[in-house]
């Protein structure tokens, strides 16, 4: 005598499709075979339930069992189910993606013939770029050697003239089901290790394998105002897939070699001119290398050491696109360090000349040193 399909599920005779939904989702969980290994009441449970939802959530094969009990839904249903796969396919709504997923990992990727396609590997490859190459954006030739589908016999692995012949063990599939219970569980082929091919006479080439190695070059191109250490993916220039999967990705790591002059400070660029103190004392024009050749600059008189000039624009593009940095020019000024007698003399005569403290900041420096010691010098 079959068991009552609202006894099965645990609802009321009056219980609404939502309800009959919740429970059946709810008893699909416990019995879930990852939770029950091994556990045949479990297991027919899972089956029992599933019958009794397959009736319950259509009107018309709910209204007819309840008039006529099983007599009602024989022929019309209910549908039994042999693996776990029909139960999902027929109700992959009830689990949502979230569970389905889960069930989908157990049986090795849900429902329908399961192909061993996996993506290629990834390659990474160093470039060094100038200041110059940063700002404009360059593209350089990589030179790589990479795994590659076997052109002498397209990849089959079989010498040509021949061909792969499907694997008996899993008549090309690639992987062996084998049955635990009411459950069907998927793992690779261990004959054709999940090529679903096999090989008799391997193609000399590539030793049946399919893939060659190959020396390859790759342009990339490098966008302009590209920072230091960045990472640029070049898609699809990695190595081929398995079994027809996709290629990998090839990644370069980007360095900005040194300059001999100038330092970066995000999109700005620094350069340090010196000057010397009489050219900053009478004002003078510099000549100013950028990225894109020589600029004149007006020093004007009394310019202070480590005071930075702009050269708007000069500097790097941003390579999100934010406009432009600027040139940083920090001028440093230099102090003789040899003087000789004559040129001794004309210094004195320039500092008598312009009273005792020839310098603005000097004698703000005295005013304050004076303000907070007052006339008692510190001790040392
Ligand atoms: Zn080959
Ligand atoms: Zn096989």
């Amino acid at each position: 005598m079959a068991r009552d399909y609202y006894e099965i599920l645990g609802v009321s005779r009056d219980a609404s499709q939502e309800e009959v939904k919740s429970a059946y989702r709810k008893l699909a969980v416990e019995c879930h075979p990852d939770r029950c290994p091994d556990d045949k009441e479990a297991e027919e449970r899972f089956k029992q339930a599933a019958e009794a939802y397959d009736v319950l959530r259509d009107p018309d094969k709910r209204r007819r069992y309840d008039m006529f009990g099983h007599e009602g839904v024989r022929g019309a249903g209910p549908r039994t189910f042999s693996t776990y796969e029909d139960i999902f396919a027929a109700f992959g709504d009830v689990f949502g993606t979230g569970l389905g997923s889960i069930f989908g990992d157990f049986f090795g990727g849900g429902s329908g013939p399961a192909t061993r396609r996996t993506r290629g590997a990834s390659l990474r490859c160093e470039v060094d770029i100038t200041f110059e190459e940063a700002a404009d954006g360059v593209e350089k030739i990589i030179l790589l050697r990479r795994a590659e589908r076997c052109e002498t016999c397209d990849a089959t692995g079989a010498k040509p003239g021949t061909s792969p012949r499907t694997c008996p063990a899993c008549n090309g599939h690639g992987e062996v089901t084998r049955s635990q219970g009411f459950f069907t569980v998927r793992s690779t082929c261990p004959q054709c290790r999940g090529r679903g091919e096999i090989v008799d006479t391997p193609c000399s080439k590539c030793r049946g394998t399919g893939l060659t190695s190959q020396e390859r070059e790759i342009t990339v191109k490098i966008p302009p105002g590209i920072e230091d250490s960045s990472r640029l993916r070049i898609p699809g220039e990695g190595e081929p897939g398995e079994h027809g999967g996709p290629n990998g990705d090839l990644y370069c790591f980007i360095t900005l070699k040194q300059h001999p002059l100038f330092e970066r400070r995000g999109d700005d660029l620094l350069l340090e001119v010196p000057v010397s103190f009489t050219e900053a004392a009478l004002g003078t024009r510099i000549e100013v290398p950028t990225l894109h050749g020589l600029r004149t600059m007006k020093v004007a008189p009394g310019t202070q050491s480590g005071t930075i000039l702009r050269l708007r624009s000069e500097g790097f593009p941003n390579v999100h696109g934010y406009g432009q940095g600027d040139q940083l020019v920090k001028i440093a000024v230099e102090v003789p360090k040899k003087l000789s007698r004559d040129q001794q003399n004309l210094i004195k005569k320039l500092a008598e000349a312009g009273g005792k403290h020839v310098s603005p900041r000097k004698k703000e420096y005295a005013r304050k040193l004076k303000k907070h010691y007052g006339e008692n010098k510190p001790r040392p």
